[in-house]
């Protein structure tokens, strides 16, 4: 047999050995691309906001030295959203990590979900006017569990279906229930997931690779939080997509037995 030369190692007379390592070796790489990515997109999701602040801060500064109050208040609102912006990341990060250690807590509360849904999307609509959203109850449901992290799931679904699909499209949200589960799906008509990338989209810090998705900001937390809230619960989480098309996340979750 050949000697076989693997990133710089030559592997003899164990073919088997050298593709394990080439395996190996491109899982690793892929993962210090993807912890690249992170980085990357980290520090520019933290600086934006950041440099956003510094300059409405010093505005806010000199207006309210001239006593331009309308200016002032304007700044002061700008320096709101990108302080909710910074509080949100920098908790989703935290989430990973509390998630990493297994060290999240969850409350147990009554949770109406058609209510919850309802604040979600008003909540949303408001934020994206340029969507339509649309949403669809046909049952009333409620659940025993944590409220904010229910909430985290269908506002994560429903945001990014915002984010990855274009203005003026609709986005729809539905709850339906069974005996045993209720089941909200959130669908799109925007970009799409290409198939062979669909279930990385749930790891940790995971994004899809096409130019059209890199180009939307984004830290990869999202899904991996919503699918580890959704285990919490013994639910399941799947996507149904076409690229091009759009995109359908469908959550399942079995009613509690004691609600
Ligand atoms: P983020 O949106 O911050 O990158 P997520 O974990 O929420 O992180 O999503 C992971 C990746 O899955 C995204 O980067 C995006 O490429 C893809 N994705 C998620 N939701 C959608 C969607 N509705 N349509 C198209 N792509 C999506």
């Amino acid at each position: 047999r050949l000697p076989v030369l693997v990133g710089g190692a030559i592997l003899e007379h164990h073919p088997h050995q050298a593709i394990a390592f080439v395996l190996d070796n491109s899982a690793r790489k892929e993962l210090e691309q993807r912890k690249d990515d992170f980085i990357n997109m980290a520090s520019h999701e933290l600086r934006n906001p950041l440099a956003a602040l510094k300059l409405q801060t010093a505005m806010l500064r000199r207006h309210l030295n001239k006593q331009g109050i309308h200016t002032a208040a304007s700044a002061l609102s700008t320096i709101e959203t990108q302080l909710n912006k910074l509080t949100r990341l920098v908790e989703e990060l935290l989430d990973v990590s509390k998630m990493q250690a297994g060290k999240l807590e969850y409350r147990r509360e009554t949770v109406d979900l058609d209510v919850l849904l309802r604040e979600i999307a008003d909540a949303m609509q408001h934020l994206h006017p340029s969507h339509r959203i649309l949403l669809q109850r046909a049952v009333h449901a409620s659940l025993l569990g944590d409220r904010d992290r229910l909430g985290q799931v269908f506002s994560n679904l429903l945001s990014n279906a915002i984010k990855y699909s274009p203005d003026a499209t609709t986005v729809e949200m539905e709850l339906s229930a069974t005996e045993e589960t209720i089941r909200v799906r959130v669908t799109d008509h925007g970009l799409g997931i290409p198939q062979e990338q669909r279930d990385k989209i749930f790891e940790r810090f995971y994004r899809v690779t096409g130019t059209q998705q890199k180009a939307i900001p984004g830290l990869g937390m999202g899904l991996y939080i919503v699918t580890e809230i959704v285990k919490h619960y013994e639910g399941t989480i799947s996507v149904d997509s076409a690229v091009g098309k759009g995109s359908s996340f469908t959550v399942t979750l079995p009613k509690s037995r004691d609600a």
